[in-house]
């Protein structure tokens, strides 16, 4: 599928990992202390990415549809909610340890029976549980344990007669969520692609049981779709995989991933699922309340099938990352699409005078009502403008003498860095133009 090499690609994992720290995307938590092991802080600008990615799947997923819905959700909930989604009971990784080096590894991630690092011998594989246990109030025993969740969707359907009572929904219909997940991973690499912290954006979409297969087919598309047409991801480099029958969950019908081609191969960005009513009737089961829809229409009363998409917001900004990433003999560039970068325009002054200083800031400003705006005034231009290149940022607008004159300035393109003369009050108009017609730069310097 891609045409770099395998060494090439996982020396631009490295590099990617590097130029996050460094320009304060993504770094390691708790550095000071050494870090701790597969967790992560969001830097400046690592922050605005993801506020982005989130905003963007909440617009399309909720604000731009009347059949959805959203919520908010607690962290902990009541212990028995795991037990009736199955987490206690199967939430486990089949683990082993090298006797020699002491490595821990996945078993099912496995090629032979020695260790993948030393080449030791293995132990038994040995299920270990993924959830972390804490506990609230003073006491710490078996009846004060909570967890903390492991997926967002479960407070989704302990919610869902709730929120249909209160939103005036019909079937078919949504509710999604974004927020905190927790999963104490036996091993975690690639970067952020698996850590033990992370966010998930989770719909829920709830149908009559007869209209199941159109609605997964649907959500397929929709899904896969949504990266390339809202995010800006190329469409060679991501794919649907279905699921063989071995790897389904016994309750799904259906389940299909979305991937992309990470350096290390493909890997799963989101997983797409037709989970029948499994985790509606489990819920009735175990709280011992009746969950069942009454569509007034058909007056037929039923428990909603599920639909569920359930994409992770850091393997999402993984893919943005890796997607835009590309090193020319000049300068290395985030090509981003101009949605999701955390800037979208910066300004500079050519040089620190105060002429110069006081229109760059005054058009800056005007600039901030509309854009994710930057304002740089240290350091020779062309460094300024490689800056930018390397974080992303899709135009940038120079201020120089000319300008007090002709109140106009330089706007420059990041991917062909082509450069036009547009007079301050067409300053607006034109980056828009810059985002919407890839003919704006044809007719410049
Ligand atoms: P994997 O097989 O990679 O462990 P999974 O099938 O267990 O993933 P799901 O339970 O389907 O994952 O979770 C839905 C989404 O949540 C995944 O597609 C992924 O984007 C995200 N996700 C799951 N686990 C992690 C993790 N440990 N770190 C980061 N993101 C995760």
């Amino acid at each position: 599928m891609s045409e770099k090499s395998d060494v090439q690609q996982k020396l631009e994992l490295s590099e990617l990992v590097s130029l996050c720290k460094r320009r304060g995307f993504i770094f390691q938590s708790s550095e000071l202390y050494g870090g701790l092991n597969s967790c992560w802080d969001y830097g400046p600008l690592g922050v605005e990415l993801k506020r982005r990615v989130k905003d963007i799947w909440w617009r399309d997923t909720v604000q731009f549809r009347n059949d959805v819905v959203g919520i908010d959700a607690s962290i902990l909930m009541h212990p028995r909610v795991w037990e009736a989604s199955g987490h206690v009971e199967s939430f486990h990784d089949p683990m082993v340890d090298c006797k020699e080096c002491k490595g821990r590894f996945r078993a099912d991630h496995l090629e032979g029976d020695k260790c993948p690092e030393c080449g030791g011998e293995l132990t038994e594989p040995r299920d270990f549980n993924l959830m972390f246990k804490t506990h609230v109030g003073a006491v710490a025993d078996d009846a004060s344990a909570v967890y903390l969740r492991p997926e967002t969707a479960q407070a989704i359907f302990v919610d869902f007669e709730q929120v249909m009572t209160c939103s005036r929904l019909r079937i078919p219909c949504g509710i999604a969520q974004i927020g905190k997940s927790f999963r104490n991973e036996v091993t975690t690499r690639y970067f952020i692609f698996r850590s033990r912290e992370f966010e998930q954006m989770e719909l829920e979409f709830f149908v009559a049981p007869d209209d199941e297969e159109r609605w997964f087919e649907y959500w397929l598309d929709q899904r896969l779709n949504w990266y390339t047409s809202s995010l800006g991801i190329k469409k060679g480099s991501l794919r649907l995989r279905p699921h063989e029958k071995t790897e389904l969950a016994h309750y799904a019908k259906g389940c299909s991933d979305v991937e992309f081609l990470f350096p290390f191969g493909w890997s799963e960005l989101e997983g797409i699922a037709n989970r029948t009513n499994f985790d509606l009737s489990q819920h009735a089961k175990f709280s011992g309340k009746k969950i069942e829809y009454f569509d007034d229409l058909s007056g037929q009363k039923f428990v909603p099938s599920v639909i569920e998409s359930s994409a992770g917001v850091d393997r999402t900004i993984l893919t943005i990352l890796m997607d835009a990433y590309d090193v020319e003999p000049e300068r290395t560039v985030l090509r981003f699409h101009p949605d999701v970068a955390p800037i979208q325009v910066a300004v500079f002054p050519l040089m620190k005078k105060p002429e110069l200083v006081e229109v760059a800031t005054k058009l800056e400003k005007d600039l901030r009502k509309q854009f994710r705006t930057f304002y740089d005034v240290t350091g020779n231009i062309g460094r300024r403008y490689r800056r930018q290149d390397e974080i992303g940022t899709p135009y940038c607008v120079t201020i120089d003498y000319d300008s007090l004159n002709d109140h106009s300035a330089t706007l420059r393109d990041r991917d062909s860095m082509k450069q036009k003369r547009v007079s301050f009050d067409q300053m607006i108009a034109a980056i828009g133009e810059a985002q919407s017609n890839p003919d704006f730069w044809s007719q410049s310097q």
